[in-house]
């Protein structure tokens, strides 16, 4: 009875043996060479055939979307207010008498004569002119 147990043991043991990634010598690694080059060539030609089919079809894809929506994209990125027609709103300064151009909000609406002026005069300035615009 034991020899049968062994020589049942056996085969139960070799056909485990491939799942452990031993792949074995001689014979078999022969094959499995042969198997080895076999498939990354066939696959590498895929791959080949694939990547050209792609990039085939994705240039044609994108000339086509272009095409297609050509005109929405430009739109796209034509959004907002076109720079030429961008108006700068000019305010004059607020000194009195003063008909220069202003510097802005960040110079209190001084011109560059004014801009030095003392806080106590831009204030009133402020004010008044506020006031005109009421
Ligand atoms: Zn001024």
């Amino acid at each position: 009875m034991p020899t049968r147990r062994r020589a049942a043991a056996a085969p139960a043991k070799k056909a485990s043996a491939p799942k452990t990634g031993k792949r074995g010598r001689g014979r078999i690694a022969g094959r499995a060479a042969e198997l080895r080059e076999l498939v990354s060539r066939s696959i590498s030609a895929l791959v080949d055939a694939i990547h050209q089919h792609t990039r085939k079809n994705m240039a044609a894809g994108v000339r086509a979307f272009i095409a297609e929506k050509g005109a929405t994209v430009g739109r796209i990125g034509r959004r907002g207010r076109r720079p030429g027609l961008t108006k700068k709103r000019i305010l004059p300064c607020i000194a009195p008498g003063c008909t220069n151009t202003s510097k802005g909000p960040r110079f209190h609406y001084l011109c560059e004569k004014h801009m030095n002026a003392p806080k106590r005069d831009y204030e009133a300035w402020r004010l008044k002119a506020k006031a005109a615009r009421a």
